[in-house]
């Protein structure tokens, strides 16, 4: 008997999945135990090959949930953060329906699935996750972000290329240069939506959606669901399935969250003290601000711990350089602010310093969700002065918790300083300079 694939837009594929994927869930649900296997996900072999060389057990809770759903072709709308394992979430299953329908194509390849991401740091993550999930399939992927020449990812595209991830601007540029046709995109990731629609890319990706063709499956990816981001799923989605992941449920539940109070101009002492003492080796420091992470990362290094800076100011080879120096540990502290830390995904990152508190209690949680990652423990903690006290009570209240409380000798705070304003740089979400700059934001992000 002869197999002859059937194409995704005939209308017995999607029957055809469905029943697939019900009786492979059925088997999942009458198992004696709620331990669910890669291998019932419905992944072909060369995938599941690829996620044993990745050495993962079992899928995390947010890829059992949305890997049948992609599979069945279905639009998603998922609320995750990072650190749940999203990003092979909906990786797997977009590159088994690429797979699928692969003989299909003839000609140079089109892109057929695009990944919209809001950061440099985001992007080369994804494309590595991609590179590393395809190892054992004939697809092509490729990352594509500003900062660097635009001429050398113009000559890859020439090549063809199947999956391709991309910042907005730069895609833009791209498509404006005719580098890349996006008229065969059969599916849409967009990738942390709220942090893009934060940054200022609406603009952009409307224009890029302009761009798709109208039938293709859209799968977006949201930490929070503001109403601008319903409202863009809203025109985006076709019928899709919800899925929700509590950080409560994800790989990232390792994590000792401590608060210490101490006075603002006490703060940096007390952090070297903190690294020195307990020899940290490899500690990832938030900043509110691109110049208090500069001037944080020279104080350090003044004290003779080795640190670097990383955020939008910074030229790509300098972040590029840092992260690199980071992991390979000849560097001990990464100063970083919210924005350039998405997308940073370093393996067991012991601790997390909140050296300042976000403006935005959410971004806490995106921040201790850089420690304790996939299955591996680690320490968050908050170094909170008296401006603060406001920021750690919203964080509190999302958490729905106290943070418990740690105090070394000598450093509690002077109880007769008062509270100040706190001064917002560009990067606060939420801040007064929300909306403003929007389109300096978005460029200066290419
Ligand atoms: P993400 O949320 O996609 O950024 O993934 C966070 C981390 O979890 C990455 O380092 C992944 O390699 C890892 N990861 C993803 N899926 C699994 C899994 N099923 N088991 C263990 N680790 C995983």
């Amino acid at each position: 008997m002869q197999l002859v694939p059937i194409p995704r837009g005939d209308p017995s594929y999607n029957i055809l999945r469905k029943l697939h994927l019900t009786l492979l869930l059925k088997t999942g649900e009458s198992g004696a135990s709620n331990y669910m296997s890669f291998d019932s996900l419905g992944l072909n072999a060369d995938i599941l090959r690829a996620i044993t060389e990745q050495k993962y057990s079992a899928p995390t809770p947010i890829q059992e949930k949305a890997i049948p759903e992609v599979l069945a072709g279905r639009d998603l709308m998922a609320s995750a953060q990072t650190g749940t394992g999203k990003t092979a979430g909906f990786t797997l299953p977009l590159l088994q329906l690429l797979s699928e329908n692969q003989s299909l194509i003839k000609g140079r390849r089109p892109v057929r699935a695009l990944i919209l991401t809001p950061t440099r740091e985001l992007a080369a993550q994804i494309g590595d996750n991609v590179k590393n999930y395809s190892e054992f399939l004939k697809l092509r992927s490729m990352v594509v972000f500003g900062g660097v020449s635009i001429n050398p990812q113009m000559m890859k595209l020439r090549g063809g290329v199947d999956i391709l991830v991309a910042t907005p601007g730069r895609l833009l540029d791209l498509e404006h240069q005719n580098a890349v046709d996006l008229a065969k995109i059969e599916i849409l990731v967009l990738d942390e939506a709220d942090r893009m629609l934060d940054m200022g890319f609406i603009h952009d990706i409307r224009r890029i959606l302009a761009k798709l063709p109208a039938k293709r499956q859209n799968l977006l990816f949201s930490a929070t669901f503001s109403n601008d981001i319903k409202l863009l799923a809203k025109k985006l989605l076709n019928n899709p399935a919800y899925i929700e992941v509590s950080p409560g449920n994800t790989t990232a539940k390792h994590i000792t969250q401590r608060v210490h109070f101490v006075d603002k101009s006490r703060k940096r002492q007390l952090l070297s003290y903190m690294i020195g003492s307990q020899n940290w080796q490899q500690v990832l420091v938030f900043n509110r601000t691109k110049h208090g992470a500069n001037h944080l990362a020279e104080q350090l290094n003044k004290d003779g711990i080795t640190a670097a800076a990383i955020h939008g100011n910074k030229s790509q080879g300098a972040r590029t350089r840092a992260l690199a120096d980071f992991k390979d540990g000849k560097i001990r502290v990464l100063v970083a602010t919210d924005i350039a830390a998405r997308g940073l995904d370093i393996d067991q990152l012991p601790h997390v310093v909140n050296y300042e508190l976000p403006n935005v209690p959410e971004d806490y949680v995106h921040r201790i969700g850089r420690t304790g990652r996939a299955e591996c423990s680690g320490e968050a903690i908050s170094l909170v002065c008296v401006d603060e006290h406001k920021l750690l009570r919203d964080i509190e209240r999302l958490l729905k918790n106290e943070i418990p409380r740690i105090a070394i000798d000598g450093y509690q705070p002077d109880p007769t300083i008062k509270a100040e304003p706190i001064q917002n740089g560009r990067q606060g979400r939420g801040s007064s300079n929300r909306g403003k700059n929007k389109n300096q934001t978005s460029r200066s992000r290419r």
